[in-house]
């Protein structure tokens, strides 16, 4: 059975998941939903508290009493206990401090169930890591977003630019490798791609063209299943 309101976008980190699922959610009239926002909230949260991502009691006993909120707006995107994160969590450092927390199972719980709540009563495109495998393995689109670790960095170092924060190449190399190596290996949620989703190479594409291919297919399976 297929959840026919949910296209799952996932991949590994700089990548273009965010760009490319919230232009696809726009055109196609759907809710973006960028679940790492929410993983690295949850890590700058806990990074501040001083509680380490091995203390899983106490981030389990946070976890029942903070007050989590996402998709206010896109200023307010994710807030903590009425703390606005929305900037922080974009800080380079973040990336890093995300990953490590994104293991606790606690915090994957927690967020799962946060996940599922938002996209039950909408049509969504969910991008992270492990949407299309346990988040919604009933997604009616699996898309799996990959690229070279020399492309993936090249944009990431494009990005931060942007934002003036200026990073080298060969840093954002080596973060990326040592991020997906630890996504890919974790033992709850790892990053794979789901035997039914379709992998798209995108290196030697636009941004656009990766839109328009996922737009197509989102038109043929909602066409299959009518
Ligand atoms: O996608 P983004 O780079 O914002 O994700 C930050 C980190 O959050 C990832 O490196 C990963 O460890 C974690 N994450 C995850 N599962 C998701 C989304 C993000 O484990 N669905």
């Amino acid at each position: 059975m297929t959840t026919s309101n949910v296209i799952a976008i996932d991949g590994p980190s700089g990548v273009g998941k965010s760009t490319i699922a919230r232009a696809i959610a726009d055109r196609l009239k759907y809710v973006y939903i960028d679940t790492g926002a929410m993983f690295r909230a949850l890590a700058v949260f806990f990074h501040r508290a001083g509680v380490e991502e091995s203390e899983e009691t106490k981030i389990k006993e946070a976890l029942e009493t903070l007050k989590f909120s996402y998709g206010e707006s896109e200023e307010n995107l994710v807030s903590i206990n009425g703390e606005n994160l929305t900037l922080v969590i974009r800080e380079h450092y973040v990336s890093d401090l995300a990953s490590r927390y994104s293991k606790v199972p606690e915090i994957r719980n927690y967020l799962a169930k946060t996940q599922k709540e938002i996209a039950a009563h909408r049509a969504s495109v969910m991008e992270g890591r492990d949407i299309g495998t346990v988040i919604f393995p009933n997604a009616f689109l699996k898309i799996f977003l990959t690229a070279t670790n020399e492309t993936r960095a090249k944009r990431r170092v494009n990005q931060l630019k942007e934002k003036g924060e200026i990073v080298s190449l060969e840093q954002v190399i080596d973060d990326i490798t040592k991020r997906d190596e630890r996504d890919s290996s974790r033992e709850i949620a790892p990053l794979i791609k789901a035997d039914d989703a379709i992998e798209i190479k995108t290196d030697n594409l636009s941004i656009e063209e990766v839109i328009s291919k996922i737009t197509m297919l989102e038109h043929s399976r909602k066409g299959e299943m009518n």
